[in-house]
């Protein structure tokens, strides 16, 4: 097909932390990317206040991981309290989490936005329009026009191959698409204050709900030398009486937070919500993050959720882009990333509906629930179930006759430090990004040359585990030492000897023996859809 020249292959609408992320994934790839975003400067208020292990993950991939450290910590423990002081749940954040990093980090957002666009603006192909709104867009087919308004009334046209609207609640690109929206009714109004205190102070626990029926509140870490406190609006208050300077100190005062020992950053008045939107792609029009779902900010998981789509997303454009995969591989991003957001959607507010409780003889009998729950322990079903890491419940992964995932299809792929030769560290840093062959053996002898070259074609790396304890300095070509014993049982807890990883850390699925691998590798082939022919640019 003829084609007319674009100047981006991707345009990105908004550069919150989502478009961030994405245009460092796409841009990091040697994509021409370019993002429009309506304010000059980034918004310099937090809103998140953490991300989990594969949200860490994904931000180390994107190049700014030797940087959390310094914009977040580990969030320690989590508990929820009735009103009068009894613990109705505890948890210890786990300090390494299923990517290796901590399970929860607690960050301060505008060090966490700044770390990305400063690394974005060391990539050649990254080109950021800011203080220009998009108000138009037409899809031609075979590219997308997307008019940008200047504040000096001056509009122009950027094209691209691909457009994703990364443009927030409000999102423009969405109504573009005209996509219905479900909308779980979920809706309370919370006064979020962010303080910094004069002098430090140890919180235990460190991030604490107090589930009070007349006040519901929350004190959290935002973030080295930053705290969050949060209270919901109560019955008979109004959102301007509760939005007020005053209001915040009065409150603050309930944790002996004062002008005398803090400096009150901002405060404000969030309506929670719960919504997503049913069309994710609509021909070159894509959405990812708060675009298509926003959540009340209980599990920690709105941005977060925004993350794993555009790392979803990426790898599935560049594969378009490549050709090394028809455009229909687009159409496997909703479905694997919208029943993952719904089911954190639905996680935010069931915790919601739990803390939120302002009738006193609900939250009584809530607490004896809670309270005699709390001395059992969790069983690792349930425990699952709460867990924001769910496995993909369809797309492109290795499905079985009932058309559901063969495990370990659609399981993230753990994360642990490995070693070959001088080089250690976490498996992404030696192996590389992209897509990964992991077994226990040589699993290339059993594989066709038109299969290893299918592989080679994709970039993929083909990488041989050997046992926690192995000189590293014994691994050859494609070896790495599981130093921390993380892979070897994964593949034998899967039954596999060998898994096909996506680059998004999700397994496409496991073979147990050579004629497994190559059926396998088979159905990635057929999965990624007939190559389109590269169009010019
Ligand atoms: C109080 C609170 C606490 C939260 N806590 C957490 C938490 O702990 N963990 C977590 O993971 N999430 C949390 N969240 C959710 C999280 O903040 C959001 O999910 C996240 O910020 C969404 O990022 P985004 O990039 O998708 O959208 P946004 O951050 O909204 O960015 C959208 C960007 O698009 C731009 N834009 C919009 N329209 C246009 C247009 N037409 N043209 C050009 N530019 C446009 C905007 O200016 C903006 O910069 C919380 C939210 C709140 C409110």
């Amino acid at each position: 097909m003829h084609t007319q020249p674009t100047d981006a292959d991707v345009l990105i609408v908004g550069y919150g932390p989502v478009g961030q992320v994405l245009a460092l994934q796409l841009a990091g790839r040697g994509w021409r990317v370019t993002v429009v975003e309506r304010w000059r400067t980034g918004y310099p208020m937090p809103r998140a206040v953490a991300f989990d292990s594969e949200g860490a993950r994904i931000l180390a991939a994107a190049g700014i991981g030797a940087r959390i450290g310094e914009i977040g910590e580990p969030s320690g423990d989590y508990t929820w309290e009735n009103a009068a002081g009894q613990a109705l749940l505890h948890i210890d954040v786990a300090e390494r989490g299923r990517c290796g990093w901590p399970e929860s980090t607690s960050m301060y957002q505008p060090a966490l936005e700044a770390a990305l666009v400063a690394q974005g603006a060391g990539l050649p192909e990254l080109t950021v329009i800011r203080g220009e709104e998009a108000v138009a867009i037409t899809d031609h087919g075979d590219r997308v026009d997307v008019t940008s308004h200047a504040p000096d009334g001056s509009r122009r046209v950027h094209s691209a191959r691909w457009v994703v609207g990364c443009d927030g609640a409000n999102s423009f690109v969405r109504r573009a698409i005209g996509t219905a929206m479900t909308d779980l009714g979920f809706s309370h109004d919370w006064l979020i204050c962010d303080v910094v205190l004069h002098e430090e102070r140890v919180f235990r626990p460190n991030n604490l709900q107090i589930c009070d029926p007349h006040r519901p509140r929350t004190s959290v870490s935002a973030g080295p030398g930053h705290r969050r406190w949060e209270f919901m609006r109560a019955a008979g208050e109004t959102v301007e009486e509760l939005n007020t300077e005053e209001s915040a100190w009065r409150l603050l005062k309930l944790f002996d937070v004062h002008p005398g020992n803090a400096t009150l950053e901002r405060f404000h008045v969030y309506s929670f919500a719960a919504k997503y939107a049913e069309t994710w792609r609509s021909g070159r029009l894509l959405l990812a993050g708060d675009a298509c779902h926003v959540m009340p900010p209980f599990a920690g998981q709105g941005m977060t959720a925004g993350f794993r789509d555009v790392t979803n997303l990426s790898w599935k454009l560049d594969a378009v882009l490549r050709g090394t995969a028809g455009e229909e591989l687009l159409d496997s991003y909703p479905v694997e990333r919208r029943p993952h957001a719904k089911h954190a959607i639905h996680m935010s507010v069931n915790l919601g509906r739990i803390i939120c409780q302002t009738d006193p003889k609900a939250a009584a009998d809530r607490d004896m629930v809670m309270l005699a729950a709390a001395e059992r322990p969790v069983p690792a079903a349930a425990a699952q179930q709460r867990s924001p890491l769910q496995p993909l419940s369809g797309g492109l992964l290795d499905l079985g006759g009932k058309g559901r995932p063969v495990r370990p299809a659609g399981v993230l792929v753990p994360q642990g430090r490995v070693a070959a030769g001088e080089r250690a560290g976490w498996f992404d840093e030696v192996v590389g990004e992209g897509f990964v062959l992991l077994s226990a053996e040589d699993a290339v002898a059993g594989l066709s040359e038109a299969d290893r070259e299918f592989l080679r074609r994709l970039g993929t790396r083909l990488v041989r585990v050997l046992a926690q304890g192995t000189d590293p300095r014994t691994a050859g070509e494609g070896e790495v030492v599981d130093t921390d014993g993380v892979y070897l049982p994964f593949l034998a807890e899967t039954g596999s000897t060998a898994v096909l990883v996506r680059p998004d850390y999700y397994a496409f699925g496991g073979a147990a023996d050579r004629a497994g691998l190559s059926r396998l590798v088979d159905g990635l082939r057929t999965g990624l859809g007939a190559p389109a022919v590269p169009s010019a640019v």
